[in-house]
């Protein structure tokens, strides 16, 4: 895979007058941050949402090219040798990637733009942009999100099991980010978010 650069490096002094920002959003599967996310975009449409690549399948209702660009194992590995994603990790048996050269396009033009990914990501990314803004979804509790998990009953017993492990190990690390927010009551999660990114 090729060296992801930093955005300092790779942009001029003008450039950097114009450069937009990275804002890294995570947390454990569940707790509700595509529904925040999607809100977020819809007040504030000037946001650019990076849409991700993944092995998974789609679930009912998701779009491929809007919620993911959904591919083949083979297809991500030849994307991933030829230094096509700015940061990728496996999930719960699935590749997932972020697109290096839309974002950063983005970027360049200004945007402000918003990455909804799992925790190894998050953890490439604050490596190589050390400027982007990281924020942490938490659940109210643990148990809650086993609730929330549950309730989507859109996974297999063996994928929920996967998911609830791998969210205690997130939820350890939510110490890493810049800023943390609870969702417990949605409206107060969605307007912590805004007063971060636009205050
Ligand atoms: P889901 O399968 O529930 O849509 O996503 C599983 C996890 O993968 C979520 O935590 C989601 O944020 C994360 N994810 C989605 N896209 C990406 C990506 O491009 N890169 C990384 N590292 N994680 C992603």
């Amino acid at each position: 895979m090729m060296p992801v650069l930093p955005i300092q490096s790779i942009a001029t002094t003008e450039e950097r007058l114009h450069l937009g920002r990275l804002i890294v959003l995570t947390g454990p599967s569940g707790v509700g941050k595509g529904t925040l996310m999607r809100s977020l975009l819809k007040r504030h449409p000037e946001l650019y949402y990076s849409v991700s690549v993944t092995t998974r399948s789609p679930r009912p209702g998701e779009i491929d090219g809007k919620d993911y660009y959904f591919i083949s194992r083979s297809k991500f590995e030849q994307l991933l040798t030829e230094g096509e994603f700015l940061e990728w990790a496996e999930f719960a048996g699935n590749y997932y990637g972020t697109p290096r050269e839309a974002v950063l396009n983005q970027i360049h033009f200004g945007k402000l733009v918003v990455l909804e990914i799992e925790l190894e990501g998050a953890r490439q990314i604050r490596a190589s942009f050390p400027s982007a803004l990281s924020i942490f979804i938490l659940p109210p509790s643990f148990d809650e999100l086993e609730k929330r998990i549950r309730d989507r009953a859109q996974d297999s017993e063996e994928a929920i099991a996967r998911r609830l492990l791998r969210a205690q190990e997130e939820i350890q690390a939510a110490d890493e980010f810049d800023i943390q927010i609870v969702n417990d009551d949605f409206e107060t999660a969605l307007n912590d978010i805004e007063t971060v990114l636009f205050k």
